[in-house]
């Protein structure tokens, strides 16, 4: 077994780590405060490659695999979250689907710019009444000739407020349950009948936009259809797969940040005449935190790798998804603990890791929804 990644994966892990160092941390309380989208760093990682890892030279993307876009995606991460989930959205969310099961003329018009990153891309399956249980989705896609008619609304889209382009899942028939979806490409800045509907207000990643997509009589050319019907439901859940890693990994990332934060501050700090780091409880502490989150990291570059080389992954991703979230989320208790009061204080980074955790615990399936998946991979069941 070589846990040594290629010289490739290095140099672009270093090349990201040294652009997240320098250009993301130092506005990132600046965009949690203002809730901005940060254009201007998607342009320069599209630049790098960075917006479409994984997605061949041709497409738009670096051509690189899925284990350099897990290091990638940690390093953002770390340095900002809302930059973590806007990245891993374009990269696998968006990318994946449209890679994977779409048209050569599809792949050209529709991820090359979003893999190159000159546009975001977003995907909308959650509805206001269909979160966990997607296949209850009720989004109407009639075909009418050459274009289908949309009629519904989407809830809590990711780069919803910003993306050019949406897959949209939606059902041509809800009386055939999960057979009846299909995802769809839609131009989101013209498709007739489409419009952003409300920008959510929300705990943590706050400069990436959670908005409302409205489909009112939306026309969508049919030749925006991914694969074939009947192949929708499949489609999300492989893509879903896909995204989960990149949502372990933005996790792995703000615990990493969590915990270089504290370990910072506690040498810095002194209280009964020693630095704090010098009890044993805190340095206990920052030993857990530590442990945990190679355990997720080494969870997450194996998911990946088994993506990578053609394996089935999806118990990995599940397992790499909720491990990688929940000890993130701890690592982010901890480390606001570590700053004592500080650590609920807004000058410092703690509270922001504390909040930006938290969701990723619940998108992308909730980790109730992963150990499901992971229980179902156990005992055979579907
Ligand atoms: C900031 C943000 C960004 C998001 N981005 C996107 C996006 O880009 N695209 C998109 O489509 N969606 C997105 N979502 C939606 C997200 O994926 C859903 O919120 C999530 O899947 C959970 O669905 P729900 O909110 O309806 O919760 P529910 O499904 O109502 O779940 C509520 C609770 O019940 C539990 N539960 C549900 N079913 C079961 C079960 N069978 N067994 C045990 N427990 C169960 C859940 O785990 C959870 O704890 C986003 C959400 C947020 C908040």
């Amino acid at each position: 077994m070589n846990f040594a990644p290629t010289e490739e994966q290095l140099m672009v892990r270093d090349m990201v780590k040294k652009f997240a160092e320098t250009k993301i941390k130092p506005i990132a309380a600046e965009l949690d405060r203002t809730h901005r989208h940060p254009e201007e760093i998607c342009r320069q990682l599209g630049e790098m490659g960075i917006m479409g890892v994984a997605v061949p030279t041709e497409y738009g993307g670096a051509g690189m695999d899925n284990v350099t876009y897990v290091m990638a995606v940690i390093e953002i991460s770390k340095a900002c979250a809302s930059c973590g989930v806007i990245v891993s959205v374009n990269n696998t969310l968006y990318g994946h689907p449209v890679k994977t099961y779409g048209t050569e003329e599809q792949k050209h018009k529709f991820l090359a710019p979003v893999a190159g990153g000159k546009v975001e891309g977003c995907y909308a399956l959650t509805e206001s009444s269909a979160g966990s249980d997607a296949a209850s989705l009720k989004c109407r896609a009639e075909l009418k000739g050459d274009r289908y008619i949309v009629n519904g609304s989407k809830a809590f889209i990711t780069n919803g407020n910003v993306a050019r382009y949406c897959v949209l899942a939606a059902t041509t028939d809800a009386s055939l349950g999960y057979k009846g979806i299909i995802n769809l490409i839609v131009d989101m800045k013209n498709t007739p009948g489409f419009h952003v509907g409300k920008l959510e207000e929300k705990m943590g990643i706050l400069a990436s936009g959670t908005a409302e997509l409205v489909f009112e009589d939306a026309e969508v050319p049919a030749a925006n259809l991914l694969g074939k019907p009947g192949q929708g439901f499949k489609q999300m859940m492989a893509g879903l797969d896909s995204g989960r890693i990149g949502i372990g990994a933005q996790a792995c990332g703000i615990g990493r940040a969590a915990l270089e934060d504290a370990i910072a501050y506690a040498k810095e700090r002194v209280q009964f005449g020693k630095p704090i780091s010098t009890f044993q409880a805190i340095q206990f502490k920052m030993a857990d935190m530590a442990t945990e989150l190679d355990a997720a990291e080494l969870m997450l570059l194996k998911a990946a790798w088994l993506e990578d080389h053609g394996y089935d992954f999806e118990k990995e991703a599940a397992m790499a998804k909720y491990y990688a979230s929940d000890v993130a989320m701890k690592a982010a208790i901890e480390g606001v603990q570590i700053f004592g009061g500080y650590g609920y204080i807004k000058e410092y980074p703690a509270e922001r890791h504390m909040r930006d955790a938290k969701i990723c615990q619940i998108y992308e399936g909730t980790n109730e929804i992963q150990r499901m998946v992971v229980a179902r991979k156990l005992l055979g069941t579907r």
